[in-house]
């Protein structure tokens, strides 16, 4: 990964080139923004520059491969043990930095989801911030940077990252994977400027898999029961792609309600299934579709406390065939 073939970000790109150049790379940095969307590999392209002995991150040389296959002797990544980052991990990272760096001019720390540091973790590391050496750089990734202790956040250099614009988005898919435009822009529009999600397991459920979970849910009545559990239990059972697969419900009935007001095509998600739209929008009104655009929004929320699942997700259905 060089900086050169990461995909937007170039503000950021541009700042730690000129501050690697120049020898005036800060000894820590926090990467904040949402997920998915090339913090990490921002950190490695900055790994592999700091390294790579030709001095510019070629990706031949030893240096450089290590780095991308991780095993670089001076290079470590701390991630979360659980849901949270531990003092021992943050003890580990520190005593591996107290050494010389073994091949490369310093070592380089990556700390992922630098939010989940628990509060004596945080604390640890924060000694390390505030007595920083030459040869280290640590870099946190974060797309909560709030959470983080304050204490922590003003010791280091900030750089935010943004979504990925749509457009550039959809451009890498149709050139990249020949993907074609009405799947890109379903994807895109979904995707919400994240690469990974693009690309990802996501990818899979946002095309063939919503087609089908759409069918499923319009083809629900009030008078079917049974099926409107067996529904449920499905979706209930499949806790780790809910939260994608409420966003695609939730898409549709804002396709819906774009539609009611003559909205133009371009501006809906699921532009490959307008004959569903047309037909499923005759039988609604717009207080209806709001009403269900609450509901979905009701069970995220509480689907993000730890409610009963399937009671939630048949609740929720209830109201959308209602
Ligand atoms: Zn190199």
């Amino acid at each position: 990964m060089t900086f050169a073939s990461i995909i937007g970000h170039d503000r950021q790109k541009d700042l730690l080139r000129r501050a690697l150049s120049s020898d005036r790379l800060s000894h820590a940095y926090l990467f904040e923004g949402p997920s998915g969307i090339g913090k990490r590999l921002m950190a490695l392209a900055l790994a592999r520059a700091v390294f790579c002995q030709q001095g510019t991150g070629c990706g031949d040389c030893a240096a450089c491969r290590k780095v991308d296959h991780h095993n670089h002797p001076d290079l470590h990544f701390v991630e979360a043990d659980g849901s949270s980052i531990k003092i021992e991990q943050i003890r580990t990272m520190q005593k591996e930095l107290s050494y010389r760096p073994l091949e490369a001019p310093k070592k380089i720390c990556v700390i992922d989801d630098a939010e989940k540091l628990n509060l004596a973790a945080g604390n640890a590391l924060l000694k390390t911030l505030e007595e920083p050496t030459a040869n280290t750089l640590i870099i946190m990734l974060s797309a909560q940077p709030d959470a983080l202790l304050i204490t922590i956040r003003s010791r280091c250099q900030r750089l935010p990252f943004a979504r990925i614009e749509r457009k550039r988005l959809m451009e890498v898919l149709c050139e990249q994977l020949a993907i074609d435009e009405t799947e890109a822009h379903i994807l895109t529009s979904l995707a919400n400027g994240s690469f990974k999600k693009a690309l990802g397991k996501d990818r899979e459920l946002y095309i063939e898999g919503r087609r089908d979970l759409l069918k499923t849910l319009t083809g629900l009545t009030p008078g079917s029961v049974l099926p409107l559990f067996n529904f449920a239990e499905k979706l209930a059972q499949n806790k780790e792609l809910l939260p994608e697969i409420l966003e695609i419900f939730q898409a549709f009935y804002r396709d819906l309600l774009l539609y009611h007001y003559g909205r133009s095509e371009n501006e809906l998600v699921n532009i490959d299934l307008m004959n569903k739209i047309h037909r499923v929008a005759s039988e609604e009104s717009t207080s209806s579709l709001l009403g269900k655009l609450s509901a979905l929004d009701q069970t995220r929320r509480q689907l993000a406390r730890n409610v009963n699942r399937q009671l939630a997700v048949e609740v929720l259905l209830m109201r959308l065939v209602a």
